[in-house]
């Protein structure tokens, strides 16, 4: 059988790219046999100047941003995959720019706190993923023998809770579990992460029990309103998780620490002290708590039910100035989606809000037993971007805010992200030796999200229904074009692979 003459190689090229951090004028030249990045021009070099069979594009003015590296997701395959699963939530993520996606340990059906809980995983994932795919391990009380074997295993990090989790086979740790699991990985290539929300030993918060609304722990207003849910999980839940985690910090100074979604900015002095003692910590924030507000959250939209909980218009500015004041050494190094969907009717949307599903019985939007999780793989760069426009008065005319935002978004989303799971040298940038990972964004056109645009598998988002600025035209995926706004996803299927290499 004859097979066509593919061309060798592939160009793509824009007066505006975001190169080595720095928005310039690029040709980007890639090989189709390595898919990766063989020659970077900063200039548009034209078509002429390739041999004729060359497939090129010049896509200005559309800006050309390394695929977007989500370091936190939840998939939920196998066990849950009716909440998510490889195929979809890779599509979503595919949708929006998004190249590699990190999965979390929990929610799905074994956790991954285990080397044969990671080989389930791996099982599942196989053949279903249109994008890249790493995979976090996680620590619970009781499995510090496991963790050595799943860093040779290549998990880009670990991540363990100082709460309830929500679901009963990832249970929280404690102090002693947290010191074992500092032995372990003390001296390991690796990242240890928390969900930094714990119970303060003191407190007249009615605490995490509140989630399940028993008496006597009763919440303290109605359970449909969200500023009882936002009562019942205050700031200081976050800072009391994080000075815990800071006072162990010198048993594995050699270990990187990281906090998850943080949402509360009274916990950013803290972090600061940490880093300035010379504690390795970072953090991370999510689209969400960068674009939503508690004072706009109507009673009963569960949807926009996560924990840490959505604060106040204030904190979102605070978490803001985090990231506009100490973009070079600030402690909020990244911005992550937080992916965490659930089938619609376990949310308990009354019938006026999108997404609802009819279960047979009047839902009332009880905050406190609705799962817990916001679902935006995928559109995390158009919130980011409509976010930004906003505060800064961004124009579609080139000027100096933009250019500085388009940089802003590829640290936060791109190198950042893949520098926290061990992928800096490639993943996240546009640079020879690198995966050919791109993301075509056209950062003047604006769309409506509704169900046809959330590829995940259930249709249920805070941001349905809202104008979003920034459309991704084209993602491409170790030089390969998998998705176009024109053209989907094509019919070559999913070719996404499984990040497993061990981090060094
Ligand atoms: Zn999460």
């Amino acid at each position: 059988m004859a097979t066509a003459n593919i061309p060798s190689i592939a160009v793509v090229a824009s007066s505006r790219a975001v190169i080595s951090g720095r928005l310039t004028s690029a040709t980007v030249v890639i090989s189709r046999t390595t898919g990766k990045i063989t020659a970077v021009f900063d200039s548009v070099i034209p078509a002429s100047e390739f041999p004729a069979d060359t497939p090129y594009t010049d896509y200005s003015p559309n800006v050309l941003l390394p695929g977007l590296v989500d370091a936190h997701v939840h998939l939920n395959e196998p066990g849950r995959t009716e909440w998510e699963g490889f195929y979809t939530g890779t599509q979503a993520a595919a949708f929006g720019g998004v190249t590699t996606v990190i999965d979390m340990p929990l929610n799905a059906i074994p956790p991954t706190t285990t080397v044969a809980g990671l080989k389930e995983k791996l099982d599942a994932a196989s053949g279903k993923c249109w994008v890249d795919v790493g995979f976090y391990g996680g620590i619970i009380p009781g499995n510090a023998h496991e963790l050595k074997g799943l860093v040779q295993e290549g998990v880009r990090g670990f991540k363990g809770f100082l709460i309830d989790s929500g679901v009963d086979e990832f249970p929280a740790v404690g102090q002693k579990d947290i010191q074992k699991a500092m032995a372990e990985l003390a001296d390991e290539p690796t990242t240890l992460m928390f969900h930094a929300e714990m119970v303060p030993p003191i407190t007249k918060s009615v605490g995490d029990e509140a989630q399940s609304s028993d008496p006597p722990a009763a919440p303290t207003g109605p359970l449909e309103a969200y500023s009882t849910f936002l009562d019942s999980r205050p700031s200081e839940f976050e800072t009391c998780a994080i000075e815990s985690i800071m006072s162990m910090a010198h048993l594995a100074p050699n270990l990187q620490l990281h906090i998850v979604h943080l949402s509360a900015m009274e916990a950013i002095p803290i972090l600061r002290e940490a880093r300035a003692r010379g504690v390795k910590v970072t953090a991370e924030t999510c689209f969400h708590y960068l674009s939503l507000a508690s004072e706009q959250i109507r009673d009963g939209d569960t949807r926009h039910k996560c924990c840490p909980p959505i604060r106040s218009q204030l904190n979102q500015d605070g978490l803001w100035d985090e990231l506009e004041q100490h973009a070079g050494d600030g402690v909020i190094k990244t911005v992550v989606s937080d992916h965490s969907p659930c089938t619609p009717n376990l949310k308990q949307l009354p019938s006026h809000i999108p997404g609802y599903f009819d279960t047979g019985k009047e839902e009332t939007g009880d905050f406190f037993s609705a799962w817990g999780g916001i679902s935006s793989v995928g559109l995390g760069l158009p919130i980011l971007w409509t976010e930004l426009s906003r505060r800064k008065g961004l124009t579609p005319n080139e000027d100096e805010n933009t250019k500085k935002a388009l940089q802003d978004v590829v640290r936060l989303c791109c190198a950042n992200t893949a520098a926290q799971v061990g992928l800096e040298t490639r993943k996240g940038d546009l640079r020879v030796g690198f995966d050919a990972d791109i993301c075509v964004f056209d950062d003047s056109a604006e769309w409506v999200v509704e169900p046809s645009t959330m590829l995940f598998r259930n249709k249920c988002s805070p941001y349905q229904g809202r104008t979003l600025r920034g459309m991704v035209r084209e993602t491409w995926l170790r030089g390969e074009r998998i998705f176009s706004r024109e053209n989907n996803f094509g019919d070559k299927g999913p070719a996404g692979k499984l990040l497993l290499e061990k981090r060094v």
